[in-house]
């Protein structure tokens, strides 16, 4: 768990109610290492509440116009949570496996994500910057490697 978000603080900042189910929300996106989807969130809460699909996607879409997450694809229709950059969080790069299509938080100072050194380099005015980096994620390297121990028994 996030020691450093106020959640209620958060929401009260952007002129929302901190209503219980949306500090949850706000919860498992921060708990979790990596962008979840919509429905894995939904998994997360009917553990221990009874919440259902529409309120947590109305929710959703509530936090991310407010700027609090942030709504990323994650290949095809799979959309992915995260929250949004913050004075806890800075900005830091996406790593996407071209195998699995899996999300991964990178290391916020893994590659330079400052605006104003990129703002230096384009006459527009740079508002958001979003960087991915794509491979093959580590459970993908091993599956691999397992599946060519295999055949190489045989
Ligand atoms: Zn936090
Ligand atoms: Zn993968
Ligand atoms: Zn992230």
């Amino acid at each position: 768990m996030c020691q450093r978000c106020n959640y209620t603080e958060m929401l009260n900042d952007r002129g929302i109610d901190p209503t219980p189910n949306r500090i949850k929300i706000m919860e498992v996106i921060g708990n979790n290492p990596a962008p979840i989807a919509a429905r894995d969130i939904l998994a997360t809460l009917k553990r221990t509440d009874t919440i259902n699909r529409v309120t947590v996607y109305r929710i959703l879409d509530l936090l991310v116009e407010k700027g609090l997450i942030d709504r990323l694809s994650s290949g095809g229709r799979r959309l992915v949570y995260g929250l949004s950059p913050n004075e806890n969080h800075p900005p830091h790069p996406h790593f996407q496996c071209k195998s699995c299509g899996a999300l991964q938080c990178l290391q916020p100072d893994s590659i330079s994500m400052n605006i104003e050194d990129i703002q230096r380099t384009f006459a527009g005015e740079i508002q958001n910057v979003e960087i991915r980096i794509s491979g093959i994620c580590r459970n993908c390297i091993r599956s691999r490697q397992a599946m060519k121990h295999k055949t190489d028994k045989k």
